[in-house]
């Protein structure tokens, strides 16, 4: 064999497939459809899995208290918007960051992306009814304030909630 060549090796979970590749982290050699692209290099499968267990905290009941909390207190804060007009632009921000502190400690800080989402899916619904009768109303500023409640509060929110994940390593 030339020395330049590596010593040939097999997929771990394709024992007919060679290949060059090995898995950074626990570097058992992976093929090119089994590698899993991540922001530190090519990782398996199974390491994949287990790092994101570390982040996938989140119970079932978690997302049932997480759904009520943001839809109710979204819809709330939808009827303030109807009261404030103009300032809606300095109170959705603010609504959004109460939203997901409210729900945080609600759910004893768990987190998990798909609980995130679900999250911020619930509190665009709880903001809708009153978007909804605004529309019927065809009052024109009264859409735009609701409008952009719902854009600045749920994107607070989601920021809010995912950025916890990126500071806590
Ligand atoms: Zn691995
Ligand atoms: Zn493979």
């Amino acid at each position: 064999m030339n020395q330049d060549n590596p010593p040939e090796m097999f997929c771990f979970y394709h024992p007919d497939r060679p290949t060059l590749l090995r898995c950074n982290r626990c570097n058992k050699p992976i093929c090119t459809s089994c590698a899993i692209k991540t922001p530190t290099g090519y990782r398996c499968k199974d390491c994949v899995r287990s790092h994101q267990k570390v982040y996938d905290t989140a119970v079932w009941s978690d997302y049932l208290v997480g759904i009520i909390i943001a839809g109710v207190l979204a819809a709330i804060g939808s009827y303030i918007v109807t009261r404030i007009g103009f300032f809606t632009l300095l109170l959705a921000p603010a609504f959004g960051t109460l939203i997901a502190e409210a729900v945080r400690r609600a759910v004893h800080r768990r987190r998990s992306k798909q609980l995130f989402i679900w999250i911020t899916v619930a509190a665009v619904v709880g903001s809708l009814p009153m978007l909804l009768v605004m529309i019927f109303n065809l009052s024109l500023f009264s859409i735009i304030w609701q409008g952009a409640y719902t854009f600045l509060m749920a994107s607070t929110l989601y920021y809010r909630l995912s950025g916890i994940q990126i500071k806590r390593p």
